[in-house]
């Protein structure tokens, strides 16, 4: 049984991610790239959450989203 929800906050606009905005949001690990590159099993991650809106709006990269990654699936 998955434990009681209690939110989770946007990393670009700082308001909570509720329940009801989980299909609009999405979470990004980040893990130093040398562990990564060197597939260090300890390699620490930190978990970021954001609304796709904000993300979207802030985004710089010029990678593409692969295709699903922003959206719900379930
Ligand atoms: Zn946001």
């Amino acid at each position: 049984m998955r434990p009681s929800f209690t939110g989770f906050e946007c990393c670009f606009c700082k308001k909570s991610i509720g329940a009801e905005g989980e299909a609009q949001s999405v979470v990004l690990t980040a893990t130093n790239l040398s562990d990564w590159s060197s597939d260090l099993e300890e390699a620490r991650y930190q978990q970021l959450f954001a609304h796709i809106a904000c993300l979207m709006e802030n985004w710089k990269g010029r990678v593409s989203w692969e295709a699903g990654v922003l959206v719900n699936s379930g």
